[in-house]
């Protein structure tokens, strides 16, 4: 969708909010809005996607515990629809086109425009990872930290991950977080738990002039309240821009190394917090328990209430407060192992099948309706009446597959 703009900088703003076209990237975005002290509040770890692209699907990170992902961030989209018909929808104007559009996945028409609410930016960050050996203690924290309103003494920014059975060297060594004696450190945390598997926090507590004084005390405030391993802390201070477009980083580094241009079996899965621990043992600690791939796993939850159930987005249906996302966003370098990281994918979905493990598919990939219509559940027949609306030809992403197109009379067969 990169041509859609020509080639123009389709980015304007205004006190409150950011009108993009579907086209635009978010570091774009955030370039152009810091330029006036502003940014969106709802960001993805990684920056060089498309407003169109990111709220076709959700949009997360580790900032939606707060302000919910990014489409819940949006006030108003013009959308071209299947028909051809140009539309200016929102929460209070064509509400069913503007919920269907957002997570949409680009089945009822194409976003031309996204006015994204804007906050005032904040000028640094404390960057912090805190270790767990113990998946309980880490989940507790997690889920604490996220009930935090931004009044409270708390974290600006809440994400995990996992590493399992990795000798510590090649992953943090990528980034410049660790020092080498830090590394050392955690990898004999990791050899003394049973697993070898080690949780981080990843945390951030945005701050500016006014503020820098008092932040060191309000990490302390915070950090007294959590049971990370003693000692475990690691932080780091950098520019907004620096936290927000950190993924650059690793790009460059994994490109320099060719392995950014490699297949990427991704599976990224929402589960109910009351299942996340037994999620845990069987797929993380049980079927990946062995494996060494270049990649990461990530771990963490979000608040189910910053969710609007009428958009097309998905999420577990067990209607509890909390749900996890869990990243296994690992990178196959041979062919091999590109068909073990596919066969461990559909091992952990069968896992959760078996077990009863109500998790949804975030950013999901099925080859038949059948497979769409479970992904969908209680709100498929309703998107099913929006496409027949909006897109009844099913010109729109038909590379989702999710819906067939329309049977097309044989050449010289007679029509009414
Ligand atoms: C390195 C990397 C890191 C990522 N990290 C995150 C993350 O932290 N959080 C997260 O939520 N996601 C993340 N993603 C996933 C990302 O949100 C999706 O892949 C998203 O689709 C990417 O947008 P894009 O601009 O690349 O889309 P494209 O690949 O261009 O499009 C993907 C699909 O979105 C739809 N679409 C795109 N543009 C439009 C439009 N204008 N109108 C209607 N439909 C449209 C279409 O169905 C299209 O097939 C990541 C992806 C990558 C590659």
């Amino acid at each position: 969708m990169r041509t859609l703009g020509r080639g123009h900088h389709r980015i304007n703003l205004s006190t409150d909010y950011v009108d993009a076209g579907g086209e635009q990237l978010w570091v774009d975005i955030l370039r152009a809005t810091l330029k006036h002290g502003l940014a969106p509040r709802a960001w993805t770890d990684y920056l060089q996607l498309t407003v169109g692209g990111t709220l076709s699907n959700a949009g997360i990170g580790g900032q939606a515990f707060r302000h919910g992902p990014q489409i819940a961030n949006v006030h108003e989209l013009d959308v071209v629809t299947g028909t051809g018909e140009m539309v200016t929808c929102s929460r209070h104007k064509r509400k069913d086109l503007f919920f269907a559009a957002l997570g949409g996945l680009g089945q009822f028409g194409i976003i031309t425009r996204a006015r994204i609410a804007l906050e005032s930016a904040p000028k640094q960050v404390r960057w912090v990872r805190l270790a767990y050996s113990d998946v309980v203690a880490f989940t507790r924290d997690q889920e604490l930290l996220i009930s935090k309103h931004a009044s409270e003494a708390g974290f600006d920014y809440v994400e995990g991950q996992v590493q399992l059975n990795r000798t510590l060297t090649e992953g943090p060594k990528s980034t410049p977080f660790f020092s080498e004696a830090d590394i050392n450190r955690l990898a004999g945390l990791a050899s003394e738990t049973g697993s070898g598997a080690i949780y981080f926090i990843e945390a951030a507590m945005y701050y500016d002039e006014t503020t820098a004084p008092s932040v060191n005390q309000k990490l302390e405030m915070v950090l007294a309240q959590l049971s990370f391993v003693p000692g475990f802390v690691f932080t780091k201070d950098v520019t907004y821009f620096q936290f927000l477009d950190r993924v650059r980083v690793e790009e460059v580094v994994l490109r320099s190394a060719d392995v950014w241009d490699v297949p990427h079996p991704w599976l990224n899965l929402f589960v109910p917090r009351s299942r996340i621990l037994d999620f845990d043992a069987g797929v993380l600690k049980g079927i990946l328990g062995g494996d060494n791939p270049v990649g990461l796993i990530l771990m963490y939850p979000m608040n189910m209430a910053k969710w609007t159930s009428q958009m097309t987005a998905v999420t577990p249906p067990t209607g509890e407060d909390v749900f996890y996302t869990v990243g296994l966003l690992r990178s196959a370098l041979s062919p091999d192992e590109l068909e073990r990281l596919q066969r461990e994918n559909q091992s952990a979905l069968a896992f959760c099948d078996k077990e009863g493990i109500e998790c949804k598919q975030y950013l999901p990939h099925y080859t038949s309706q059948d497979g769409w219509r479970r992904h969908f559940g209680a709100k498929w027949s309703n998107i099913a009446q929006l496409k027949n609306k909006y897109d009844p030809h099913a010109i729109m992403s038909r590379g989702q597959r999710i819906f067939p197109l329309p049977s097309v009379p044989a050449a010289g067969t007679a029509t009414t």
